[in-house]
């Protein structure tokens, strides 16, 4: 049975791979400080866990504690290594992922998402686990490029947030070429990751004041917020909305296990760094998005219009065609399920976990 780390385990997509990891029968540690998230979204997988036949087999472990802490790594390993069962895998979601704070708190960024990668990746060596799947962004490519967004395009990040995951990208690639460790890297660039589980048990939580489109629609639309703010409506697009590639968080989670079963795959990679999209390839304005929002669950969404946001582009989408390759990985929930799956989780949850 394979052994998988996931840092940053309790926060949205976190939670969501792990539900995946327990179904197919891998065995769990998460590692999370709980920073941006909570402790019932780790109790709920415990009793998800322990209801659901199918997945009892496997082990799921939470340690509370952060990645910048090297003692507190080195137990988490060590902890599994004598227990017969070593750690072999690492997913690496763990980190601050705001756009607006990393520009006022740029330190942190660089602390928390490049320093805490490099504890992480010590801790590995020292333990002599080797792969590692990191959670990058579609954040990191040029303003310039034209989408469909190819792995091939230009990285030249505007943010904090987004050089940090850049920065982290150049690290796994020089690691990479060192001959001594032979680590296997795939970096997986995020699009739009929304939605929730379909059991509406799981879903994304955000504290205070959603910044992202999706948890705010839902917010407006069980009442909590009045309206929604629509940055601008004068971009070069049918509709004068930005556009983006809306991914479901259950396909967003499906490749990470196919990211994991490369790593693991047959073929020895024997010192690897590979960056593959994960995106539908489909893209979707605001606009479009809440007529279909509306639409698939019956109610009406408050909108007016902003001014433009501070770094925002008009058109985002992913060339998904390298983790079809690569990977053997298509999207499989429409924008439809996105919506449906998104408004369960916020009825049943109308205050989060
Ligand atoms: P999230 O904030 O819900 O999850 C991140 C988790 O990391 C949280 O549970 C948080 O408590 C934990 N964490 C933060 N700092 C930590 C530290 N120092 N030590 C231990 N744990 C710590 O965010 P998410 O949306 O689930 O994103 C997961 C990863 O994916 C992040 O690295 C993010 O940058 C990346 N990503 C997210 C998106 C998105 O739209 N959600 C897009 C692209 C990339
Ligand atoms: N957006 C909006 N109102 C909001 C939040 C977002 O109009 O309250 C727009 C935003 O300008 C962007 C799209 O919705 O075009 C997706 O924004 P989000 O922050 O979710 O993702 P990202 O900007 O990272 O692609």
């Amino acid at each position: 049975m394979k052994k998988i780390l996931v840092t940053g385990g309790a926060g949205y997509i976190g939670i969501h791979i792990c539900l995946l990891l327990l179904e197919q029968e891998f065995d769990v540690v998460i590692v999370d400080s709980l920073t941006n998230s909570n402790e019932n979204s780790i109790k709920r997988l415990f009793d998800y866990k322990n209801k659901n036949f199918d997945i009892k087999n496997s082990t799921l472990q939470f340690y509370k504690g952060d990645i910048r802490d090297l003692e507190f790594l080195r137990k988490v390993f060590l902890e599994s290594r004598n227990s017969g069962n070593s750690i072999d895998n690492v997913i690496h979601l763990a980190g601050l992922k705001s756009v607006s704070q990393s520009i006022d708190f740029p330190g942190k960024y660089w602390e928390v998402n490049v320093y805490g990668t490099l504890q992480i990746l010590k801790v590995m060596e020292e333990f002599e686990c080797k792969n590692f799947v990191f959670s990058s962004s579609a954040t990191i490519y040029s303003q310039m490029q034209e989408s469909p967004l190819n792995e091939n395009a230009q990285i030249s990040p505007i943010n904090p947030y987004g050089k940090t995951k850049a920065t982290v990208e150049e690290i796994l690639k020089d690691f990479s070429k060192n001959k001594k460790q032979f680590w296997n890297f795939i970096s997986l660039r995020y699009f739009n990751p929304v939605g929730a589980h379909p059991s509406g048990m799981f879903g994304e939580d955000p504290i205070g004041i959603p910044n992202n489109l999706f948890p705010y629609i839902c917010q407006v639309g069980s009442a909590r917020r009045d309206t929604l703010s629509i940055f601008g409506n004068n971009w070069p697009t049918n509709d004068g909305t930005c556009i983006r590639d809306y991914i479901h968080i259950m396909d967003l989670a499906d490749g990470h296990i196919a990211a994991l079963n490369f790593l693991n795959g047959e073929i020895d990679k024997v010192g690897s760094f590979i960056a593959v999209n994960l995106g539908t390839g489909v893209g979707t304005s605001v606009l479009e998005l809440v007529e279909i929002f509306e639409k698939v669950n019956k109610l009406k969404i408050n909108t007016h219009f902003t001014s433009r946001r501070l770094g925002d582009k008009a058109v985002v989408y992913a060339n998904p065609e390298m983790a079809h390759k690569v990977l053997n990985w298509t999207s499989k929930r429409n924008i439809e399920d996105m919506c449906r799956d998104a408004w369960n989780w916020q009825l049943k949850n109308p205050s989060g976990y």
